[in-house]
């Protein structure tokens, strides 16, 4: 089946719309020869230097310099992608991008009745909590929270009552409870994922709900949070949370609040933060921070301040700064977290934020100061120690920056610039491994991403991955890739990733058409199910090691009942693993 390949749609739906028209939905025009001319809706001014021509279907701004053709000015105004632009654009021309294969028309239906579904709940539940006897829990959770039901419909957050509430609602509406099930919402027996919890739901950036997280209301429940599984609509690691309810406010003041919890946000919402987001469930991603730097090049972090929550800030950091993001970090003093802060702050929370938004320092200094924290420059150890650290530290960014920040770790601490930018120790020789690996090994290959390539030149065998590996499986690095190659796959067939290629970031382009310059050793479905199998090895090892550390956590707390649910967890996936490894 034909498709219609990028270069194509875009000339096509370039033909088919007008500039002055797509413009003047935003922009007042007004004609001076062949010329259109307004005010620029990308900067500040008074009078007119936003000049379209539309024979060339061009526009250039005389006072800031930007300049593009329909695309680039939908991209800017919609602060979308050029992928989304081309969307927006062949819908409005009537352009039709794909054509669909049954099978993807199923998927497609699938992803839009999970939509309609959740849609749907999120109404229930916020109907149950306002407006019912049911709702009770969930009203008084909030009230001890200080969320006002304002703030709480802003967010949409609602109340999933015990029991089957939910498919007695469906039942009555005569909706599929199959689609609820899918959609993650119900268990099979009938009973709500989500009974006796606040749940809040988790919407994309124009505001569609993706998923639930939901917060228990019973002290006796060990689950505070539980999450919607990952869907045909949802994947985690892509979302940030009330960006579609802070997105003006973050265009506007400059920069984007990046929270750890939910609630935090809902809480910094209602005390008039309302440019605070959370990454939702997961360490900040690549998507992620290639989603908020469609509206700002600022993050200003705010992370507990526990090590948990030092070592996050600092990942968020050196990811942002790898996507040419600043970054500043909030200290709260005498608060866990902003909800605490803010809270305990009261009237006076939006001047008191303020204050430490003017004193927070970049995250490099922010690491820089804990790396040097209580550092006596007499103590020839003690210097060499925190050399080390700050050599890391300082090495964990993009090289431009890296003469700027030793420079300033040298007058912070003392220690030359020059013994902070020495080279590092030569590298430790990777450990040899057996089978597929000894020989991927060679190559300085892990086993993701030599997948990731593999799939690159022989797309095909994603139908022998795909129902073996989910995404999750893979390491966070290839992960991103992994998923946008499948959609691809999945829309286009075998020539879909090929067809699609360029909407991908640039990073992400560049792997792929090194890996059709030159493949990896050997290209099969046979490897390829090797690998992903490795891939489902090693995730199962790495959490297999979490619940042992988490053990050692919850008998340190003497958590009997937690200890005995981490040990079983812990003996099931011993076995399992061993299983494994015995078949393979
Ligand atoms: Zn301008």
């Amino acid at each position: 089946m034909p498709t219609l390949s990028s270069d194509d749609a875009f000339a096509e739906v370039k033909a088919k719309v007008d500039l002055v028209k797509v413009v003047q939905e935003h922009v007042r025009l007004t004609k001076r020869n062949k010329d259109f001319w307004g005010l620029c809706p990308f900067h500040q001014e008074d009078s007119p230097s936003f000049k379209v021509n539309p024979q060339m279907q061009s526009w250039y701004c005389f006072g800031c310099e930007r300049s593009g053709d329909v695309f680039t000015f939908v991209e800017l105004i919609e602060k979308t992608d050029k992928r989304g632009a081309l969307q927006l654009l062949a819908e409005r021309a009537g352009v039709e991008l794909k054509k669909l294969s049954p099978d993807q028309r199923e998927r497609a239906d699938l992803r839009k009745r999970v939509l309609d579904m959740l849609k749907l709940a999120a109404q229930y539940y916020e109907y149950v909590l306002w407006k019912t006897p049911t709702g009770e829990p969930g009203r008084r959770l909030l009230e001890s929270r200080r969320v006002g039901e304002e703030t709480a419909r802003r967010f949409q957050l609602g109340y999933a009552p015990a029991g089957r509430g939910f498919a007695e609602y469906l039942r009555a509406k005569q909706r599929s409870l199959a689609d609820a099930q899918e959609a993650g919402l119900m268990r099979r027996d009938g009973t709500d994922f989500f009974a006796e919890r606040l749940v809040i739901p988790i919407r994309d950036e124009r505001g569609q709900a993706l998923a639930f997280t939901a917060r228990t209301v019973r002290a006796d429940e060990q689950r505070k949070y539980i999450n919607s599984p990952e869907t045909a609509s949802y994947i985690k690691g892509r979302v940030i949370f009330a960006l579609d309810l802070a997105r003006d406010e973050i265009t506007r003041r400059g920069h984007a609040v990046l929270m750890e919890g939910q609630f935090d946000v809902i809480t910094s919402h209602h005390f008039g933060v309302t440019n605070a987001v959370a990454s939702s469930g997961t360490a900040l991603t690549d998507d992620q921070v290639r989603l908020l730097k469609r509206f700002t090049d600022e993050l200003l972090l705010v992370f507990d301040s526990d090590r948990a929550g030092r070592a996050a800030m600092r990942k968020a950091a050196t990811l942002a700064a790898a996507h040419g993001m600043r970054t500043r970090v909030v200290i709260l003093p005498d608060a866990k977290d902003p909800d605490e802060f803010l809270r305990a702050a009261g009237p006076d929370a939006a001047t008191r934020w303020e204050d430490l938004v003017a004193r927070a320092a970049s995250g490099f200094e922010a690491g820089m100061a804990e790396d040097s924290a209580g550092l006596n420059p007499s103590n020839p150890n003690q210097v060499e120690l925190v050399a080390g650290r700050l050599r890391d530290w300082i090495r964990q960014f993009p090289e431009g920056l890296r003469d700027g920040y030793a420079e300033a770790a040298e007058r912070h601490t003392g220690i030359s610039r020059h013994l902070l930018l020495r080279d590092p120790e030569p590298a430790p020789i990777p450990r040899p491994t057996n089978g597929l690996a000894g020989r991927v090994a060679g190559k300085k290959l892990s086993a993701g991403s030599y997948l990731v390539q593999l799939l690159a030149v022989r797309p095909v065998a994603f139908e022998r991955v795909r129902p073996m590996l989910t995404p999750q499986e893979l390491d966070q690095s290839d992960r991103a890739i992994f998923v946008r190659m499948l959609e691809s796959y999945e829309r286009g067939g075998p020539s879909g990733l090929e067809a699609e290629l360029a909407g991908y970031p640039p990073e992400e382009q560049d792997l792929i058409r090194r890996a059709w310059a030159a493949p990896p050793p050997n290209v099969d479905d046979e490897v390829a199910v090797e690998l992903a199998e490795r891939i489902r090895l090693d995730h199962m090892k790495g959490r297999h090691s979490g619940i042992i550390r988490e053990l050692s956590e919850a008998e340190r707390g003497r958590d009997s009942d937690m200890v005995a649910r981490l040990e079983a967890e812990a003996r099931e996936l011993g076995r399992a693993i061993q299983e494994m490894e015995r078949r393979g």
